[in-house]
């Protein structure tokens, strides 16, 4: 008999998912399991069109007009009728039309309108040919150049069709779409409301930027990645400070994290130190499950619900909390938010213009940086790599994608790379 899986399931017993290995994750692994447990609830809002840029649209989107809305000019020139060109190619102009001339208007055969760009193709006309491609003597052009029959013209709805499917409910709302919803005149619109995530850093080491700060002490940089990450995607943030490495105060901290927030993220405290309290205290209150990766950085993560709230425990290394969080959160994310087909940038070819040293075993992100010579990706990699460097990610402007197997590589020989978009 087939056992069904439930997280609860998994997390007690996680050797039920065949391709699970608690030992080492592949990171595609951890995507598909983690979209498999995601749990949507997604709630819907209107909001102004000019409002919303990055907001992810509720419903699919009908238009009730064509665009355009009326057979208009692309050019400022003359129209006419193009089977009434008599031999000599002779017309005489009978009238100016400009854009938002809104009346009705026949142009008889043998004759032409001036019209401008935008303005309404009057009746009686099929054909237009720009100033510059006619010859005008006082009332009458002359047309060198005989064009094709509807040259210059925009069809009434070439743009959108009247009942005709504009965008499809999940589709992230980037500025094309906000002026593509206004071109059909809807000025207001469905979205899903912003999802809240609840965030807090744990350590006892850990600092607030603007304190002072001793020696063993470290600046909490990851409130400030995880909240610029999540601002750039659009999502609510609910800041629940630095949590000391108390058990007592990250349960209680938890438990508040869940009433306030669709989704919990934490950083630290997710490994196998004398004060990762994580998974002790979440196996208590939630459903939890934790992982090794085998990427680099970020082996250690946590995944994981407490009361159908998604939990994400990043560890405490800069660079580790960051290439988790864009790697395996934000897709997630993406996902609760209601957004259809999101998807990492893609991985490229470049050429790599110094040696990287890699050891079979682990997929590795490493920090490079990218130019453009003679049309051709070429990639340096940083030479920190470590996964508490945070300047390695400031100094670098796309990720090296390395394979599980992959060993060492030499000058010139090709890697994978991914732009870093929203990542810094
Ligand atoms: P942990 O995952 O708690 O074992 O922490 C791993 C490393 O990351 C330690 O060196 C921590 O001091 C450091 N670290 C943990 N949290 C943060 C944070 N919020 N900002 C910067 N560094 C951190
Ligand atoms: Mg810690």
């Amino acid at each position: 008999m087939k056992k069904t899986i439930s997280l609860e399931n998994l997390a007690k017993d996680p050797g039920c998912l065949s391709e699970y290995d608690p030992n080492a994750m592949t990171i595609d692994k951890a995507g598909d399991f983690i979209s498999k447990f995601l749990d949507v609830r997604l709630k819907i809002e209107h909001v102004n069109t000019e409002d919303a840029l990055n907001r992810i649209l509720a419903d699919d989107l009908i238009s009730k007009i064509n665009v355009p809305n009326y057979n208009n000019s692309a050019m400022d020139g003359f129209a006419f009728n193009l089977n009434s060109l008599k031999k000599n190619n002779k017309l005489k102009i009978s009238s100016t039309i400009l854009a938002g001339d809104l009346s009705k208007q026949n142009i008889k055969p043998g004759f032409a309108a001036q019209v401008m760009t935008g303005s309404k193709i009057p009746d009686g006309t099929d054909t237009v040919l720009p100033f510059e491609l006619v010859d005008q003597k006082d009332d009458s052009i002359v047309i060198n150049e005989i064009p094709v029959k509807g040259a210059n013209i925009r069809k009434l709805g070439e743009d959108i069709k009247k009942k005709g499917e504009v965008l499809k409910k999940g589709t992230f709302l980037r500025s094309a779409e906000v002026g593509l919803i206004a071109s059909i005149g809807i000025s207001k619109v469905k979205v899903f409301k912003k999802l809240r995530v609840a965030f807090f850093s744990t350590g006892d080491e850990v600092v607030k930027a603007g304190q002072p700060i001793k020696s063993g002490q470290v600046y909490d940089s990851n409130h400030f990645t995880i909240q610029s990450m999540l601002k750039r995607i659009n999502v609510d943030f609910i800041d629940l400070g630095i949590i000391p490495d108390e058990k007592k105060l990250i349960e209680k901290t938890l438990k508040r994290a869940e009433k306030l927030s669709d989704a919990i993220i934490t950083t630290g405290g997710v490994s196998v130190g004398k004060a990762d309290y994580m998974k002790e205290i979440l196996k208590k209150i939630g459903k939890v499950l934790f992982w090794k990766l085998s990427i680099k950085p970020g082996r250690p993560m946590a995944y994981g619900a407490f009361k159908n709230t998604p939990y994400f425990g990043l560890p405490g290394n800069p660079v580790a909390a960051m290439i988790t969080f864009y790697q395996l959160v934000q897709p997630a994310l993406k996902h609760l938010m209601g957004q259809i087909n999101y998807k990492l940038p893609p991985l490229l070819k470049a050429k790599c213009i110094s040696p990287i040293t890699k050891k079979p075993g682990r997929m590795e992100f490493q920090r490079g940086f990218y130019t453009i010579k003679n049309g051709e990706l070429s990639v340096k990699p940083n030479p920190h790599q470590g996964s508490a460097i945070l300047s390695s990610m400031s100094k670098a402007n796309c990720l090296i994608v390395l394979d599980i197997e992959q060993k060492s590589i030499k000058v010139n020989e090709y890697v994978n790379i991914q732009f870093m978009d929203g990542l810094v």
